[in-house]
């Protein structure tokens, strides 16, 4: 069996009445939402990143540019599940992610199962293949000010 991993990260800024679009679902009663040329969900994007960068198929800006009209306002499940399907026509099963996320405020732990729920079935992967955590950034810098919200994520590929 040969394995690949990968690392993804995103980051996008928060401003206030904003919807805020987190790990393929929307965040009821946040205080800040992220802003960017689609939903900007930070989540969805370093997962993407952390898949093509396990398949050496580049980075979500190089397929889904934020120039495009076409992705203007796009649901970001949609990247998801067409980054999903470019790394599986590659020949690659996805095998586990892992992704941590860094946000102030709201906390975020009530939130997983929704998120793991939304995701797992886009990848194709069991919700236990799917590992969504969460920390603060302690007040410091850019996160800890609630500039920003930004994650991480790893993903492992396998083919037989
Ligand atoms: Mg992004």
């Amino acid at each position: 069996m040969k394995i690949r991993v990968g690392m993804g990260f995103d980051v996008h800024e928060l401003e206030t009445k904003r919807n805020f679009y987190l790990g393929g679902i929307q965040l009821e009663g946040a205080p800040k939402g992220a802003v960017g040329h689609s939903d900007a969900d930070v989540v969805i994007h370093a997962i993407c990143d952390a898949l093509l960068g396990a398949a050496s198929l580049g980075d979500i800006g190089h397929h889904f540019a934020n120039t495009d009209e076409r992705w203007k306002g796009r649901d970001s499940k949609y990247f998801l599940r067409e980054v999903t399907r470019m790394v599986n026509d590659k020949g690659w099963d996805i095998g586990n992610v892992d992704c941590t996320i860094c946000l102030e405020k709201p906390k975020i732990s009530p939130h997983i199962a929704a998120m793991k729920n939304v995701l797992a079935p886009l990848m194709n992967i069991s919700e236990d293949d799917l590992s969504i955590k969460a920390t603060t950034n302690e007040k410091l810098g850019y996160v800890g000010r609630e500039e920003g919200v930004c994650a991480y994520a790893v993903a492992l590929l396998q083919k037989s």
